[in-house]
Parts: structure tokens; C-alpha cells; sequence
């Protein structure tokens, strides 16, 4: 599980997250959801490495991961402009986390195989990534992600670029493949409606400190704040 203590963050003059406390449990769906500027950005990228917090403490099973770089950190990560590698196939794309890890080449063909049919892409294997739809790179996106079995999975407004029917249908894929694959998830969204479909709890943001985390129900029915109740409702 991850364990985040006392978590800040400073842009020079500007805090943009103060003293976080997170616990993400093993298989849990947690996602960050909050206006722009919020901070749910920045806490994810101190997660996976690209950031380095002002303070405070990161444990992944009880190691500290703050001092490791982010290849180290056995993180996934998908993102809304999904970075696919442009001259690599459908099944190059996800094989390249496996050869990077040595992954011999039955274990890796067997996992290229396996993580296409988990996106349903096996039809679509020696495509490029410019021969894709939208929905379709970001299959491959999550596949390649998930393909050396990440201890967590990283994902920032991975629907952000999609319209609205494929949004819908791409959360479900997203939901399937969590209940398949068992691994614990932290999700970035404005969209609230993504965060009460996909989440077991959302955390909500508001200028770099949680205004509230529970599950969606109780956020929805029962909401601690008036910023919860208002970021968190029917009336939006
Ligand atoms: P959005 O939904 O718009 O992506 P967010 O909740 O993810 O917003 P962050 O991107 O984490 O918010 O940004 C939080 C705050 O930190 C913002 O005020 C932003 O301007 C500031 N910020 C982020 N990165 C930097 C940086 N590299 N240097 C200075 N300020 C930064």
C-alpha cells in the first residue's frame, strides 16, 4: 500500500499542496478530483518521480520511493496525450516496459499477447499508433502500462481528449480492467461524474489539501464541508 505523510509542495513563493496525508490501499481505486489548480496534478507527479516534494514522507510497502527515480519506482502511468511511440507498432509500444525490464522473449511475447486481449486490441497488433482512433491509443496507452504489472497505476485525465460516448465507454474498460487485474489505481479528473462511476473513494481538492475523502456515496450523501457539497452534487 502507499502511505503519504505531511506532503508539501512549493513553487518558490507558492504552496500548492500542504501537509497531504493519503493512504492508498492495494487494489484500490482512489482518484483526485478537484478544480484546475487544485494540486492533483503536482501530488501524482511527486508520486511517480517527476517531482520532487518540499517535504514530508512516500512509502511504497514500507520503503521510501522519494529518493528513487521514476523508472525505479515500478509505477505505471497514462496520461490524456498518451505519448504512444509513433514508429513503433501496437505490440512494440506495449513490449517496450518489458525489454527495458529484460524480459525474456517467450515471457514477453506471452505478455504482449495477453495485455491485447485484456484492451482488445489483438486484431490491431502490428498497427502504428497514427492508424488508431483516439480510444484506441488509449488502450494501447493503459496495455503498455500495465504490461510489467505496475504495483500502482498512475492515470491524469486519461479521457480528457476523448468525446463524450467514448468517454463513457472508455470508463467501463477502465473499470474492467481494474476488477481483472487487481491493481491499485490513482486517478486525476475534473470530471466528477468519471470519479463516482470509477472510484472506491475520491479525494477532493481544493488549494493543495484534501476538502474531503470518502467514498463517492458518502461524499454525495453526506458531504463534510461546503466545498465538497457544492464540488460534489446534483446541482452541477
Ligand atoms: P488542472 O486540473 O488544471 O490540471 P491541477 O489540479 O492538476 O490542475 P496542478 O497542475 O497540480 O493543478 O497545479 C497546482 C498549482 O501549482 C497551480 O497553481 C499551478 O500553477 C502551480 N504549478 C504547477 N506546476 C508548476 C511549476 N512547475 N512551477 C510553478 N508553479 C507550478
Amino acid at each position: 500500500s502507499l502511505r503519504i505523510r505531511g506532503l508539501s509542495k512549493t513553487f518558490g513563493e507558492t504552496e500548492v499542496l500542504t501537509s497531504i496525508d493519503l493512504d492508498v490501499k492495494k487494489g484500490e481505486f482512489l482518484t483526485l478530483l478537484g478544480p484546475s489548480g487544485s494540486g492533483k496534478t503536482t501530488l501524482l507527479r511527486i508520486i511517480a518521480g517527476f517531482e520532487t516534494a518540499s517535504g514530508g514522507e512516500l512509502l511504497l510497502d514500507g520503503t521510501d520511493i522519494s529518493v528513487l527515480k521514476p523508472s525505479e519506482r515500478k509505477l505505471g502511468m497514462v496520461f490524456q496525450n498518451y505519448a504512444l511511440f509513433p514508429h513503433l507498432t501496437v505490440a512494440e509500444n506495449i513490449a517496450y516496459g518489458l525489454k527495458v525490464r529484460k524480459y525474456d522473449r517467450g515471457a514477453l511475447r506471452r505478455r504482449v499477447d495477453h495485455m491485447l486481449e485484456v484492451v482488445g486490441l489483438g486484431h490491431l497488433a502490428a498497427r502504428k499508433p497514427t492508424q488508431l482512433s483516439g480510444g484506441q491509443q488509449q488502450r494501447v496507452a493503459l496495455a503498455r502500462a500495465l504490461a510489467y504489472e505496475p504495483e500502482i497505476l498512475l492515470m491524469d485525465e486519461p479521457l480528457g481528449a476523448l468525446d463524450r460516448s467514448l468517454r463513457l465507454q472508455m470508463e467501463q474498460e477502465i473499470k474492467q480492467v481494474h476488477r481483472e487485474t487487481g491493481t491499485t489505481v490513482i486517478y486525476v479528473t475534473h470530471d466528477q461524474e468519471e470519479a463516482l462511476v470509477l472510484s472506491d473513494r475520491v479525494a477532493i481538492m481544493n488549494q493543495g489539501v484534501f476538502a474531503g475523502l470518502d467514498t463517492p456515496m458518502n461524499l454525495f450523501t453526506r458531504p463534510e464541508n461546503s466545498f465538497v457539497a457544492r464540488f460534489f452534487s446534483d446541482s452541477n
